[in-house]
């Protein structure tokens, strides 16, 4: 059994200074200079200034030079089902049901059945009866391809994803908002987390919309953004 708290996400790798890479694209635009002129040119101070006005203006394409690798662990399908919607900037390589045999599967518990033993009892004894028919299945000739049909979406998950600089934006604006649902949310937020700590320009204003401005979801907010203080948070 594992919960939210227990997943593991690293960057396994990402494009070098990736702040740099940024701001040269974003200044070649307006300039006549060459790029070796251009890269001389470029102080830390005007890096950090380019990127605070490209950020403003929403020229994003400019991020799209940078990318970030992740790997991903102790997530459920349900979560890696969500994050594969994500299409545009982004690629995806997930550990194969289909090659795979499961032997010793981890079964992800949301925290409000998670806190209660009762429901925790129930969730946890349901997924080890599809998980033991599985097996029976497979055990029986049945291929796991067709008998993984019977696993939970509960089941724990590893996914290696890379995004570049403005699909990760788009993706924490949609999936750090409270309206996200709580799994992908956590693994959102810890994405920001490590990416901020890579290149924290880049990422000051990423996260839910609310953490720039007002909330774009209606009658549906959350309501935080009203709440004085906190726009500039990212929840
Ligand atoms: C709170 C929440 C609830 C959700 N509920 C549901 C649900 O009930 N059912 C469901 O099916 N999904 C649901 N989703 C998933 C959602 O519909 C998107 O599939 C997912 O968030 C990926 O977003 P995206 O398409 O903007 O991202 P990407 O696929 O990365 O696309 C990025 C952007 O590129 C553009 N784009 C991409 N493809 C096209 C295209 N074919 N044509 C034109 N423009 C394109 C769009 O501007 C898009 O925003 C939910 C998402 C959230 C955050």
């Amino acid at each position: 059994m594992s919960t939210y708290s227990q997943m593991h996400i690293e960057i396994l790798s990402h494009t070098p200074d990736p702040e740099r890479v940024v701001a040269l694209a974003a200044r070649l635009c307006y300039s006549p200079l060459g790029g070796e002129k251009l890269k001389d040119a470029l102080t830390q101070e005007k890096v950090e200034r380019l990127l605070e006005s490209v950020l403003g203006m929403g020229h994003f394409s400019v991020l799209e030079h940078v990318t970030f690798t992740f790997l991903i662990e102790g997530v459920s399908r349900v979560t890696t089902h969500q994050l594969v919607r994500h299409r545009i900037g982004c690629s995806y390589s997930q550990k194969s049901q289909r090659y795979v045999r499961e032997t010793e599967p981890e079964f992800v518990v949301p925290p409000k059945i998670e806190k209660d033993l009762g429901k925790k009892e129930m969730f946890l004894n349901s997924c080890r009866e599809s998980f033991t028919a599985y097996c029976d299945l497979v055990d029986s000739g049945v291929h796991q391809e067709e008998a993984r049909y019977l696993l939970p979406q509960a089941l724990e998950s590893k996914i290696v994803v890379t995004m570049n600089g403005r699909a990760l934006h788009h993706f924490f604006n949609l999936r750090c908002c409270n309206r996200a649902q709580g799994e992908i949310r956590t693994m959102a937020q810890k994405m920001l987390n490590l990416v901020k700590e890579k290149a924290p320009i880049l990422f000051a204003t990423a996260g839910a919309a609310c953490a720039r401005g007002p909330c774009p979801e209606g009658d549906k907010s959350c309501g935080r953004w009203r709440k004085k203080g906190e726009v500039n948070g990212n929840h």
